[in-house]
């Protein structure tokens, strides 16, 4: 299955901000404080020039799909899926990215990262309306359960990103019963429930260009 792979600190440091793909080490480890001006590679490289409006729009996407974990190929034909739809382009755009089920591991607090969600789906520790799902870009829909396997529910993982969540809530669109390590899908999510740090319009232009 096709992954972002490497060292992801120099990813933060590519888009020159912290992008949380670390979990647990984003909070109590973090190296970009130290280096955020500086650009990836052995010594780092000051940054200098003023970006153009294409170089704007291009980390603007990349950024995106940075922080979802999504490959370019896959991050397109999200975009041109929600150029079809009837909605709002960058906010069905983002709807897609939200919907992913390693995001929504993630955003119900199984996960400390999306990474982290990603692979536990991969490792087939959760079941979606009761059947295994272990494809992290599965799309879940409204009134979709999703649950830890009873066999995966004492796993370290899952327990230290519940513990996590004190830090961070469970937004709107997603019903969780941490008792029963149950999650459910309410709704579509809104603009404001999404990833702030991603400016959906400056990637709309990137790919009308
Ligand atoms: Fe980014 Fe997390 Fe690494 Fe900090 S620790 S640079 S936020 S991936």
């Amino acid at each position: 299955m096709a992954n972002q792979s490497g060292p992801v600190c120099r990813l933060c440091r590519r888009e020159g901000a912290k992008l949380y793909l670390k979990g647990q080490k984003c909070i109590t480890n973090c190296v970009f404080d130290k280096r955020s001006g500086l650009l990836p590679g052995q010594h780092g490289l000051a940054r200098r020039r003023k970006a153009s409006d294409y170089g704007i729009q291009l980390r603007a996407k990349q950024r995106a799909r940075r922080l979802y974990g999504v490959l370019e190929t896959q991050f397109q034909h999200y975009f041109e899926r929600a150029e079809r739809s009837d909605g709002v382009t960058g906010t069905v755009l983002l709807q897609h990215l939200e919907r992913r089920l390693d995001n929504v591991v993630y955003r119900l607090g199984f996960a400390a990262s999306r990474r982290e969600g990603r692979q536990l789906v991969t490792h087939r520790h959760f079941m979606v309306n009761g059947r295994t799902v272990n494809v992290p870009s599965a799309q879940v829909r409204p009134g979709d359960v999703i649950e830890v396997r009873e066999k995966s529910r004492k796993m370290l993982p899952v327990e230290n990103a519940q513990n996590l969540l004190a830090n961070r809530s469970v937004p709107d669109w997603l019903s969780l019963d941490a008792t029963a390590l149950k999650g459910t899908v309410v709704r579509l999510p809104e603009r404001q429930e999404m990833e702030q740090a991603v400016d959906e319009q400056l990637i709309v232009e990137y790919y009308s260009r």
